[in-house]
């Protein structure tokens, strides 16, 4: 197009003008030269415009950035494991829930409740908790507690044991409050702390006697220690008691030992008692806030889906002295406001079927740690057998084992990851087929040693893959 039209304009005018006498040969130069200067300054007025354009979009975008309370939290092991899991389908003992159902009577009340003739209850309900469920919760806990809880002021029911913990470190954490975390702890405690503008304070648990066999008891804090970290900043203590990952069942002893701090020190006590009927005996679980002078202190959280085997339910809940709830209320009505009434309503209905049998060997409370026993005991026979070193947990639903002994028959070279257990996790879920959790997640980058030589495995698993887990270990074992 542009050819002939060139070609059209040049033997148009090579010649004379008829009528204006000029030579349009001349007139055709000026106009070429024109047009080029025109190009040219176009061009370079575009160019200017892409770069104007490129520095401006970064500086615009630059403005999406993620904020600074926020660096440092990108990273979550639980959302890379679980695209290790779809990624590499190893048998999954990594996150922690169930592959069996959940008891049947839950997922009956739950099926009644959508389909009820009560209309309303597929509809919001009371923010802070629907009303059958706070009623139950607190006939439940002012049995265990001794003690009368108020349904509606002293109880808030929220999206999961986490929306318990963001509500409360949201709730209670001014600028440069500290909060003392038992390591290894729940990963979640220390982006919320600072997120809250809070600063966390560290103290791990260390094994007792690395070389015999270990229970979750021989991990203990020093007292000297945990006493050297409260001062005048202190806000509180995160305590989570059976514990996650080890499954280490704080003593009346230790228990005490921290009361006494912070009463001395007057901080609050965060008790995350999640797996609060995960026990296995001779250990007792034991509560906070059932030590004198503790209720006034402490706020404590559970979960319907570590009670009932519901994980995908996330419906949890926060309980504790009014005036400590009220700033946990103020943050949840602004944020999540009310959680899902059916669900609240079935698991309403579990607690009060578990209430009823309550003294039974029947209730679920009980019977689901009789279950696990086997499991745990089984898990902890297999990983021994090939050579790894398991912490026995008297508590929740995870094992943690020592694998240096095996360090031989993994190429951790092939992995890039800063931290040896994360390298260790990763190339067994490629190479064996069997997926953990890398504990060196639930430390402070100064403590993350503690962890690297172990492995993290859940054990809430049907008999037939914790078998399929012990073959394939066997299997690696064998092999050259
Ligand atoms: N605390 C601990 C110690 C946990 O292991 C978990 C994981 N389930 C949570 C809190 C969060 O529980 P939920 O799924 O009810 O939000
Ligand atoms: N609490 C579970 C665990 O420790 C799951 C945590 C999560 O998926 N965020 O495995």
């Amino acid at each position: 197009m542009h050819g002939t039209e060139n070609n059209f304009l040049l033997s148009s005018t090579s010649t004379s003008c008829n009528i204006c006498k000029i030579n349009c040969f001349d007139l055709l130069k000026w106009v070429t030269m024109f047009t080029k200067l025109c190009v040219a300054a176009t061009s370079k007025i575009s160019h200017a415009f892409i770069l104007k354009d490129t520095i401006s979009h970064s500086a615009v975008m630059s403005k999406f950035e993620i904020p600074d309370r926020l660096v440092g939290n990108e990273k979550s092991v639980w959302v890379e494991y679980t695209q290790l899991v779809l990624k590499y389908k190893p048998l999954n003992l990594g996150q922690g829930f169930p592959d069996f159902h959940a008891p049947e009577n839950v997922i009956k009340a739950l099926a009644a409740t959508t389909t009820s003739d009560n209309p309303l209850l597929n509809q919001y309900t009371r923010g802070f908790g629907h009303p059958r469920l706070v009623n139950v919760i607190a006939k439940l806990f002012s049995r265990l507690l001794n003690r009368t809880l108020d349904p509606n002021n002293e109880i808030l029911i929220t999206s999961g044991a986490y929306e318990a913990l963001f509500s409360t470190l949201q709730g209670h954490t001014n600028p440069g409050d500290e909060w003392i975390i038992i390591e290894p702890f729940f990963d979640c405690y220390e982006p919320m702390i600072k997120v809250a503008g809070g600063v966390p304070r560290f103290i791990p648990l260390k094994p007792k006697n690395i070389n015999g066999p270990l229970s979750s008891a021989d991990w203990v804090f020093d007292k000297q220690e945990l006493e050297s970290l409260f001062n005048e900043k202190t806000k509180g203590i995160i305590l989570n008691t059976p514990n996650n990952p080890i499954g280490k069942v704080f003593s009346l002893d230790e228990l005490q030992f921290i009361s006494d701090l912070a009463k001395k020190w007057n901080v609050l006590v965060v008790s995350d008692e999640v797996y609060e009927w995960l026990v296995y005996e001779p250990a007792k679980h034991i509560r906070i806030a059932t030590l004198p002078g503790m209720y006034e202190r402490t706020i404590t959280i559970g979960s319907a889906g570590k009670t009932f085997s519901i994980t995908g339910w996330k419906i949890g809940w926060a309980y504790g002295p009014a005036n400590l709830l009220y700033n946990l209320q103020v943050v949840h009505q602004n944020t999540v406001y009310t959680c899902p009434t059916p669900l609240q309503e079935a698991v309403a209905i579990a607690f009060e079927q578990e209430l009823e049998r309550f003294d039974s060997p029947d209730c679920y409370f009980v019977s689901l740690a009789r279950d696990l026993k086997p499991k745990r005991d089984f898990m902890a026979k297999f990983l021994s057998d090939v050579g790894m070193i398991p912490t026995i947990p008297e508590g929740g639903f995870f094992m943690i084992a020592n694998w240096t002994k095996l360090k031989d028959k993994v190429q951790l070279e092939e992995e890039t990851d800063e931290y040896r257990d994360y390298r260790f996790t990763k190339w067994m879920a490629k190479n064996v087929g069997v997926l953990g959790i890398p504990p060196s997640t639930f430390y402070s980058p100064e403590h993350k040693y503690i962890g690297e030589d172990n492995v993290r495995y859940c054990f809430i698993k049907k008999d037939e893959n914790l078998e399929k887990a012990a073959e394939l270990l066997k299997k690696w074992k064998s092999t050259q």
